[in-house]
C-alpha cells in the first residue's frame, strides 16, 4: 500500500491506472477510520480495479468553536486497518498541500439542499465540504468515489457539485454501517463518548426507528416529531439541532406522509462534546 502525499503523486498513480485502461475508486474520509469507512472501501473494491483511501480532516469545513483541533488524528492506526484490505494506496496530504499560500478559491451551494439540516444548524459546512470534495474528485480523476449514506445530506450535495460542475464521477452511496449490538451509527466522533453517553447514544437509533415508523403508520408528524424529541432528551441528549422528515433527495420538509414519495427522518443531537447525526428510510 502506497502512502501518496502530493497531488503529483496521485496523479502520477492515476496515469498509471488510465495508461493499462484500469479504473480507479477513491473513497474521501477525515481518518479515525471505523467498520463504517472500512465498508466503502470494500465496496469500492468491488466496483473498481484499485482504490485509494484519502485521509485529510478539512479546515474549511469546520466552524471555529467546532472540533477541528480535537478530531481524532490516528494516521498509523488507519494505515494498519487499510494495509489487510489490499488496497493501492493512502492520499494523505498535509494542509499546505491542500490550501497553499494564496488559496483564494471559495464554492458555495446555494440551495435548498444545504438551506435545512446540518446546513442549518452548521452555516458555510457544506461550502467547506464542496470545495474539498471537488479538489479531491478532480486531483484523483477517479473514475468512482464512494460517500456514506450515514452522512445523507453530504451525499447529495456531493451528487449536486460533481453534476454541477461536471466532474465527471460516478458517486456511489454506501449504507449505514452500525454497531452490531445498540445500532448505534459508527462514527469517529463516538470516540468522545464515555461509557455512559455511549449507551444513551446507542437509544437514538431506536427513536429514530420509532418515528419513522409512526410517519409510515400515518401519525400525526407534528405529534409525533415532538413524542420523540422529547424521548431524545429523556435518553440523556442535550441540545437537539434537528429531528425532520424530509423527502429523500430534494430534501423538502414532509407535513404529510405520501407513501410513494420517498422521504426520510434525520437527526443530529449533542451527547457530551458529540454531536451525533443519524438518518434512515421512513
Ligand atoms: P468521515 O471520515 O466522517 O468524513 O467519513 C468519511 C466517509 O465515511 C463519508 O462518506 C461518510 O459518510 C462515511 N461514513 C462515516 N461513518 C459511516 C457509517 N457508519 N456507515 C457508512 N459510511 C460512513
Amino acid at each position: 500500500m502506497q502512502n501518496f502525499k502530493t497531488i503529483a503523486a496521485l496523479r502520477a498513480f492515476q496515469k498509471s491506472c488510465k495508461d493499462k485502461s484500469e479504473t480507479l475508486a477513491l473513497v474521501p474520509t477525515m481518518g479515525a477510520l471505523h467498520d463504517g469507512h472500512l465498508s466503502l472501501v470494500k465496496l469500492a473494491q468491488q466496483k473498481a480495479d484499485h482504490v485509494i483511501v484519502s485521509i485529510f480532516v478539512n479546515p474549511t469545513q469546520f466552524a471555529p468553536h467546532e472540533d477541528f483541533d480535537a478530531y481524532p488524528r490516528v494516521e498509523d492506526a488507519d494505515a494498519a486497518k487499510l494495509a489487510p484490505l489490499g488496497i493501492a494506496g493512502l492520499f494523505t496530504p498535509r494542509v499546505a498541500e491542500m490550501y497553499p499560500e494564496g488559496f483564494a478559491c471559495n464554492l458555495s451551494i446555494t440551495s435548498a439542499l444545504t438551506n435545512c439540516l446540518c446546513g442549518a444548524a452548521r452555516p458555510s459546512h457544506f461550502d467547506g465540504v464542496a470545495i474539498i470534495v471537488s479538489k479531491l474528485l478532480l486531483q484523483s480523476r477517479a473514475d468512482i468515489a464512494v460517500f456514506g449514506e450515514k452522512d445523507w445530506q453530504q451525499l447529495q450535495v456531493i451528487r449536486r457539485v460533481n453534476a454541477d460542475l461536471n466532474i465527471d464521477c460516478e458517486i456511489i452511496g454506501a449504507p449505514i454501517c452500525r454497531d452490531g449490538e445498540s445500532g448505534l451509527a459508527l462514527s469517529s466522533r463516538n470516540a468522545y463518548l464515555s461509557d455512559a453517553e455511549r449507551k444513551s447514544a446507542g437509544q437514538l437509533n431506536v427513536i429514530l426507528a420509532a418515528f419513522a415508523g409512526d410517519i409510515r403508520a400515518g401519525r400525526d408528524i407534528d405529534a409525533a416529531q415532538s413524542e420523540a424529541k422529547d424521548k431524545i432528551s429523556a435518553a440523556g441528549f442535550g441540545q437537539i439541532d434537528y429531528l425532520e422528515c424530509r423527502t429523500a433527495q430534494s430534501l423538502e420538509r414532509v407535513t404529510i406522509f405520501n407513501p410513494k414519495q420517498a422521504c426520510r427522518v434525520f437527526v443530529a443531537a449533542k451527547i457530551g462534546s458529540a454531536r451525533l447525526i443519524d438518518n434512515m428510510a421512513v
